[in-house]
């Protein structure tokens, strides 16, 4: 794919689309977006600095860790292609009076347009749904600055995660609408240090999301079967 090229899905942003409308309800669809937002805004902010600093929130959708990460004091730019998130999130930050630059552009676009600008980059819940998730951490990669640091968060390919997933999360608890997720489009941590490594990024951390039925709680573990998040450094030539 030439990098200028649209990595994008239209039935996958269609899904966004429908659903936009009730992003900030912490009751919809994006229910477990919110839940799990305060544990990653934190991992996150063990890391990096957040203050002062340029941050990239890629496939930022409605803005919910875009706004949290600018109320924690760092100058953010909201990247999709989704419309109808976009509006929501730029409504939503007036509402609330935060500072977020939303844009309808794609990863690889941008990349062009903004190479090494910024000190951090977040992707999260997204290489799951496009087609091509090593040209979306390959742009990543060229957003961030040398020695920056990136985030990226996914869902684990194994029968664990199909039976927790689709089965467990879309099915049976009905946590996400059915058809959120595709599985096969699921990434392994393996394939995704591999894609991270091809872009001259090297990952530090992997941590594991989990879910309990019963508390109805999130949480931070080891255990990386079924929704995962890493933190990558990109290498910075002057400093070897
Ligand atoms: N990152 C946000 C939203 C996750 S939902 C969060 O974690 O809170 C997934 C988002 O990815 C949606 O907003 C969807 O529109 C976006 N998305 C899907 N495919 C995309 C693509 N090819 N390019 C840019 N954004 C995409």
């Amino acid at each position: 794919m030439s990098s200028t090229s649209k990595n994008v899905d239209p039935a996958e942003l269609a899904k966004f689309q429908d659903l936009a409308s009730r992003w900030w309800d912490p009751d919809s669809e994006f229910k477990p977006l919110h839940q799990i937002n305060p544990l990653r805004l934190h991992w996150i902010r063990e890391r990096v600095n957040l203050q002062n600093s340029r941050v990239i929130d890629v496939g930022c959708g409605g803005g919910i860790l875009s706004e949290s990460m600018a109320i924690a004091g760092a100058n953010v730019t909201g990247i999709d292609l989704a419309e109808a998130p976009l509006s929501v999130a730029r409504l939503h930050a007036m509402e609330t009076g935060t500072q977020v630059e939303y844009r309808d552009i794609s990863t690889e676009e941008c990349s062009e347009e903004m190479p090494e600008q910024f000190d951090c980059v977040t992707c999260l819940e997204m290489l799951e749904h496009v087609p091509d998730p090593a040209s979306t951490v390959a742009a990543c990669a060229k957003l961030a600055k040398p020695g920056g640091r990136l985030f990226f968060s996914t869902l684990n390919r194994n029968p664990k995660s199909w039976l927790f997933a689709i089965v467990g999360a879309e099915y049976v608890l009905r946590l996400l609408p059915r058809g959120t997720h595709d599985w096969q489009k699921f990434i392994k941590p393996s394939e995704l240090d591999g894609y991270c490594r091809s872009a001259g990024l090297v990952v530090d951390e992997t941590i594991g999301l989990t879910y309990n039925p019963l508390t109805r709680h999130y949480k931070l573990e080891d255990d990386i079967d079924v929704n995962y998040m890493i933190v990558a450094t990109k290498k910075d030539p002057e400093a070897a």
